[in-house]
């Protein structure tokens, strides 16, 4: 496994390496959601290639970006035992070198939900994302369901600027209880934890009760709403019925559309979604 931090060196290793190449981005602090992501690129490419960069232009000012978990040495030891070719680990001056000033927004899509709580976040997303396609010109990159809306937004400016890789979505890998694997839920205390499971708890309930026949997709928001407001460590950002394609929120469910939500355990934002 070659670890290399310069563009100028990837470009030189890329040349050498077999393709099919598969890349998965990552913001590091590697759990088993990532993992799932770097065996199916390993499986179905020739090259397995990993990014590890914590970007800062997806944090908003008061957010977490240096605090956010990083442990390079445990990353590069599960990459190489799930049989990684190419990591790539820049430093944030190599990505935004003195002088870059170009930016990418993607308009509709990276404007509702994540966009409209977290200003600049999908710009700093899809800037990044579009710098790494370029570098590492991978024929796939693989993305996780986890982020579904990160999931359009790339599907969105990889088709939007032909930059030809093909974008494979992976589905969310959760603990035994449901509470979907993420970097961040090293943040939560034992009390936080189990405040956090109401997330998946609120979708269960949505599929649940979408699976009842309840098309009313405001009398599901108030359902799930409520089961969160059963816990006092729980402060809820949105909740979202939308259509899955455009994300335009629906009264009725009548096509496929994402459940998703964010809520707030403690200081600790999270996310999460489900298809109906
Ligand atoms: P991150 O390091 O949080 O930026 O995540 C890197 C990639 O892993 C993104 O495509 C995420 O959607 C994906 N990912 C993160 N958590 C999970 C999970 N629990 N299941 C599946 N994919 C995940």
């Amino acid at each position: 496994m070659q670890v290399i931090e310069s563009v100028a060196a990837f470009r030189q290793a890329h040349g050498g390496a077999q393709k099919p190449l598969g890349l998965v981005p990552t913001m590091g602090f590697l759990h088993e959601g990532h993992l799932a992501l770097v065996r199916r690129a390993r499986a179905e490419n020739a090259t397995a290639a990993v990014s590890i960069f914590v970007n800062p232009t997806q944090f908003g000012p008061s957010e977490d970006f240096s605090s956010y978990p990083r442990d390079m040495d445990a990353d590069l030891a599960k990459l190489e035992g799930a049989g990684v070719d190419l990591v790539f680990a820049p430093t944030v001056d190599e990505v935004y070198p003195a002088g870059f000033d170009t930016h990418v927004d993607v308009g509709r899509i990276g404007a509702r939900l994540e966009g409209e709580h977290r200003a600049g976040h999908f710009q700093g997303v899809a800037t990044v994302v579009c710098k790494l396609l370029a570098i590492v010109r991978p024929d796939r990159a693989y993305f996780g369901q986890k982020d579904a809306q990160q999931c359009l937004v790339v599907k969105r400016l990889n088709a939007d600027l032909n930059l030809g890789a093909e974008i494979v979505v992976c589905p969310t890998v959760r603990d035994a209880d449901g509470l979907a694997l993420s970097s961040r839920n090293v943040y939560l205390s034992a009390a936080e934890r189990i405040a956090a499971l109401s997330l998946h708890g609120a979708l269960v309930l949505a599929r649940e009760l979408h699976r009842a026949g309840v098309m009313d997709a405001d009398e599901i928001r108030a359902r799930m709403r409520r089961l969160i407001g059963e816990q006092p460590l729980a402060s809820i950002d949105y909740i979202s019925i939308a259509d899955a394609q455009d994300l335009t929120e629906l009264d009725r469910i009548d096509a496929a559309a994402l459940v998703s939500l964010a809520v707030r355990i403690g200081k600790t934002r999270l996310i999460d979604n489900v298809i109906l």
